[in-house]
């Protein structure tokens, strides 16, 4: 592929590659003995890989005896989450409306399998409505998922208060949350959180990919989704990515959360073509969701991927569904919402916002000329 000079703003979808991050997984990449032999080389591999769950599970404050299984990547993370805990046709389950498809999806299968999983709705601010929420717990809900940061309009819910009173109104609920899009974005304390399981991906936080995470607190009876030879303490079987994992441990001790929010600002004072600002001032300011009125973000996205700038519409998974379904939760007309972008990134420079409105600017108002002129 011809490698050309673009400006990037599609963090959320992926990131580059940190260089001390490189640097450990082309290390450990020369590290090829199989952890699970039991030939001295081996055993060293084993222990680096003890040493990395460790020392993450550590820098995210997770409670005492609690595990970390590594996976290869927060789709399986997720499905893995929901597989172990939604078992009983007798009992009931909760997602949100703003969950990412790999706990939608299969929520959505496992629906068709017959299990009773509800949907709590969104607010318009892309947060999860937790009267209502509150109001769908009763005796029988067991299992609650919830995403933490939102991957289309960066809306953050209050997991530690949520949590908190998901286990006040029936103490048997087991919390997972999808932390994809908050880890290394804003604080993830895990016993604060109080969460018993929490999802996060290497490449949203400069890794490679290939590379995840589940958090399972120590005191849950967790069933394996996938089978094996009984790696990871029996819980993820499959021969271990080493590389990826001591590449992930590189990238989580190398999180430092900035305040983004002057490049957001910047981004917005510098539009001078009609928006709808779908992310508010309470979301995290690295993902900005907005729409172009009476424009279709595919067209844009493409005229300004041929001017150098890439940027999202919605999510990458979902960006072959004709409609949105977080923006239709929450609220947002349909004809604004097919005129929605998806800006998303990291340290840039103000300059480099500053060129991305003006060349918004210049796109939108080309492709609204044209509309006028047909
Ligand atoms: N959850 C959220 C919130 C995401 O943003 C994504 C990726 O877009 C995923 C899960 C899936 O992550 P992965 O690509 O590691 O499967």
């Amino acid at each position: 592929m011809e490698e050309k000079n673009k400006l990037y703003f599609d963090y959320a979808s992926t990131t580059p590659i940190k260089e001390n991050v490189m640097e450990a997984y082309v290390n450990a990449s020369r590290m090829f003995y199989n952890p699970s032999a039991l030939n001295f080389m081996s055993i060293e591999v084993k222990n680096k890989i003890e040493e990395a769950r460790e020392n993450i599970l550590s820098i995210l404050n997770a409670k005492p005896k609690s595990k970390l299984i590594f996976t290869s990547c927060a789709t399986e993370s997720n499905n893995s989450a929901l597989r172990a805990f939604i078992r009983r046709k007798d009992k009931k389950y909760i997602i949100s409306m703003g969950e990412h498809s790999s706990i939608y999806n299969t929520a959505k299968a496992m629906i068709n399998e017959g299990y009773q999983i509800d949907f709590a709705p969104l607010n318009e601010d892309g947060r999860v409505n937790e009267k209502i929420l509150f109001s769908m717990i009763d005796e029988k809900t067991t299992f609650v998922s919830l995403i933490h940061v939102n991957n289309e309009t960066g809306a953050i819910n209050d997991i530690e208060n949520i949590t908190r009173e998901l286990k006040r109104l029936n103490p048997k609920i087991i919390v997972h949350v999808d932390g994809v899009q908050a880890l290394g974005k804003i604080d993830v304390d895990l016993s604060k959180l109080g969460v018993d399981l929490y999802t996060f991906s290497g490449h949203k936080i400069g890794c490679v990919r290939g590379i995840a995470g589940l958090y399972i607190a120590s005191n849950l009876n967790y069933t394996p989704y996938i089978l094996g030879g009984g790696q990871e303490m029996g819980l993820r079987s499959g021969t271990e990515n080493v590389a990826g994992i001591l590449a992930l441990e590189e990238a989580i001790k190398s999180l430092k959360i900035t305040d983004l929010s002057g490049i957001k600002t910047a981004f917005i004072k510098n539009l001078t073509v009609p928006y709808k600002l779908i992310s508010n001032d309470s979301c995290v300011p690295n993902i900005i969701s907005i729409a172009f009125y009476g424009t279709r973000g595919e067209t844009i996205m493409h005229m300004l991927d041929d001017l150098g700038f890439i940027v999202g519409t919605g999510s990458a998974c979902n960006s072959k569904d004709k409609t949105n379904r977080v923006l239709d939760a929450m609220g947002v007309e349909k004809q604004t919402a097919l005129g929605n972008l998806r800006i998303s990134f990291d340290a840039i420079e103000i300059d480099e916002i500053v060129a991305l409105a003006e060349a918004i600017n210049k796109v939108v108002n080309e492709y609204l000329t044209k509309v006028k002129r047909n």
